[in-house]
């Protein structure tokens, strides 16, 4: 359920209508509790930056070798 949450009043709801706060108006508004587990790719994302790097190291290792 995502919950939205205004970062100059710290008013919270459900939905906000256009983007914008409906206390003060403002647009700087940030999405609370559903941000932080919509990251299931944190390791995965490690583990393919390092696969790549590998795989870089090994690119050049076998220019200068072969
Ligand atoms: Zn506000």
């Amino acid at each position: 359920m995502p919950q939205y949450q205004c970062k100059d009043c710290s008013f919270s709801g459900k939905r906000f209508k256009q983007g914008r706060c409906p206390a003060c108006g403002s647009a700087n508004i940030a999405s609370g509790t559903a941000k932080e587990e919509d990251k299931p790719r944190g390791p995965l994302g490690l583990l393919i930056c390092s696969a790549l790097w590998i795989y870089l190291a090994f690119a050049i290792w076998q220019r200068y070798t072969g």
